[in-house]
């Protein structure tokens, strides 16, 4: 038993790939075949598309199984908390010791949320939550005091916000100056514009195409009727509200960038 966890240490160890989330060595899983065959329909994906797509949730961390969006939106966290705190953050646990961060996850990322629970200055809210133990937050109406939360983290959420740029505002209006945003939301890139799928009018839902919806659960939830498929203007669309934008690209796929978004100047 012993010389088998040695051995498996020493195959670790030489691993090239080191997962920021549980920070341990070893090759992520190979792509499942995550995307439901109804979405890749509504959504028009070719097969390009679809192999990014299901790369960017179905490959994981073998260990913790953190999938490679979340590893990405991981590695964007580690470096923001490294600026902050002046200091090098190798894992999401380093955060334990030392200056507390306020850190808001709205909408539980699946593959993180274990790894930020722990952490003094975690803040967790469900949109529509019927937990007591768990707040609601409205990413259009959040509840936090203007400047009072250093990161914010938004997974895959933005396209199911019917009005993504007033969001967007709402989120630095509660972060620091030197606060962040890191968020991940499907691109397809190589789409000039972003296509509307639903908007709100008079209160009301108005679906201008069929409903689409994220998530596999049957009936899918509401809160994941897709309202924007996000094309390569969202970049544009973004900075014209006024915030300072990076993006974080993955050499390798497209559709594992990261942005980091912080309050207008
Ligand atoms: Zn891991």
């Amino acid at each position: 038993m012993a010389a088998r966890s040695l051995l498996r240490r020493v195959r670790e160890s030489l691993s090239p790939t080191r997962c920021p989330v549980c920070g341990r060595r070893g090759r992520p899983t190979p792509a499942r075949a995550v995307l439901p065959q109804v979405l890749v329909r509504d959504w028009g994906l070719d097969r390009r598309w679809q192999e990014l797509m299901n790369e960017r949730e179905g490959r994981a961390c073998p260990h913790c199984h953190a999938p490679l969006r979340v590893q990405a939106l991981t590695r964007a966290l580690l470096g923001e908390a490294g600026r902050m705190l002046k200091r090098r953050v190798g894992q999401p646990r380093d955060l334990a010791k030392g200056p507390r961060l306020a850190i808001a996850e709205i909408n539980r990322i699946g593959g993180l949320h274990e790894a930020l629970a722990p952490l003094p200055g975690h803040i967790y809210s469900e949109y529509g939550s019927l937990d007591p133990a768990v707040p609601s937050e409205d990413l259009l109406a959040l509840s936090y005091a203007d400047a009072s939360l250093d990161l914010v983290l938004t997974s895959d959420t933005l396209e199911h916000v019917p009005d993504f740029e007033r969001a967007l505002s709402e989120i630095h209006r509660v972060l620091r100056p030197d606060g962040a945003h890191l968020f991940t939301i499907p691109v397809i890139w190589d789409r000039p514009r972003t296509r509307v799928r639903a908007r709100m009018h008079d209160g009301e839902i108005e679906h201008l195409l069929p409903p689409s919806y994220h998530g596999i659960s049957d009936p899918p939830p509401p809160t994941c009727l897709v309202f924007h498929e996000f094309g390569a203007d969202v970049v544009e669309r973004i900075e014209a509200t006024g915030c300072r934008l990076r993006l974080i690209h993955d050499d390798r796929n497209p559709a594992l960038a990261v942005f980091v978004t912080q309050p207008p100047l």
